[in-house]
């Protein structure tokens, strides 16, 4: 099946927009301008007690000053709004309401202690401890808890594989290795793997563009879109940008934040030309500023095949255009 290519950016106002996420938002807006398709800015602040109150407003300012733009977001509307995740829980209960009538989720009201405790760690990857399954056998029969139940998915067993346009095949046993994951936290937020299919779905998203960090989600939300009945967006995963040991970017690391750029008096494309050719998309010979809109004909998003990381190298260099 072929896919469009109508994508999304999704930033969380929780912390400051850095140089991995502007690299980021740029693969993901050049992958759907490069297409002649649309572009979506969705805020994912469904976690509210960890949203920064003015975080959203200079984000969306920061990701304009780099020259990037959208045809539907919380600023300006659109058919699929609204377009924060704050805004849209009808819909996440809907669409967990239709799991549940499916007999495909459960309560549970296990701490983390006991599932340390429960759980074997074989397979245990960077998402922890897979859910020993203790409650799933209690469905959603009413009984004493011990505090505020969460709701898991029954995940049905065997590999679920997904196909990056530049990571390539992700094959994944979700059931082995993450066990029945959450959908909504005993205290009512619903789970980031459940609201981002919720609204790809919704949105229409034909190709999700985003950090390699996420790419083991991918499975989960295949499997999800599946069990809601449709069939998943593309993935496309863009190198995650380390620091120059190789560490991750650590938000407030003087210099990455976009917020610091500015202050040094940089200019949006002055960022978007470094970052342009610290992927690759360019030849890393050039110099100078780089607008978006100019790169659209003549980056090369091919140069990102099989690229899980890329360093900041020169990328902190001050210079002012
Ligand atoms: N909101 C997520 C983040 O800021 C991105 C989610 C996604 O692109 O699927 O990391």
């Amino acid at each position: 099946m072929t896919h469009g290519h109508r994508g999304r950016f999704a930033p969380s106002p929780t912390g400051d927009l850095h140089l991995g996420s502007a690299a980021t938002a740029l693969v993901a807006w050049l992958a759907a301008r490069s297409a002649g398709a649309p572009f979506v800015l969705r805020v994912e602040d469904i976690d509210g007690p960890r949203v920064v109150s003015g975080c959203e407003v200079e984000q969306l300012d920061e990701l304009r000053w780099l020259g990037l733009d959208w045809d539907e977001g919380p600023d300006r509307g659109g058919p699929c709004g609204p377009y924060r995740q704050s805004e849209r829980l009808a819909s996440y209960e809907a669409a967990l309401e239709r799991l549940r009538a499916r007999g495909l989720t459960y309560l549970c009201d296990c701490s983390r202690a006991e599932i340390a405790r429960v759980a074997s760690a074989p397979h245990a990857g960077d998402e922890g401890l897979p859910y020993p399954g203790t409650c799933r056998a209690s469905g959603h029969s009413p009984r004493e808890f011990r505090r505020a139940p969460a709701v898991r998915l029954a995940v049905p067993p065997g590999e679920v594989v997904v196909r990056d346009r530049w990571q390539g095949e992700v094959r994944q046993d979700v059931a082995r290795d993450v066990g029945d994951f959450v959908l909504r936290r005993g205290d009512g937020v619903f789970a980031y793997q459940f609201a981002v299919v919720v609204d790809d779905l919704a949105m229409g998203i034909e190709e999700v563009v985003r950090g390699a960090d996420l790419l083991l989600s991918s499975p989960r939300q295949a499997l999800l879109a599946r069990l809601l009945g449709a069939e998943p967006p593309a993935i496309a995963h863009a190198p995650l940008v380390v620091g120059v040991d190789g560490e991750r970017l650590a938000k407030r690391a003087r210099g990455v934040p976009l917020r610091d750029r500015r202050t040094a008096g940089e200019c949006g494309p002055e960022v978007v030309g470094r970052l342009a050719r610290m992927l690759g998309l360019v030849p890393a010979d050039e110099r100078g500023p780089a607008e978006p809109r100019d790169l659209v004909a003549r980056s090369d998003l091919a140069a990102l095949v099989g690229v899980r990381q890329v360093r900041l190298q020169g990328a902190l260099d001050p210079g002012a255009c």
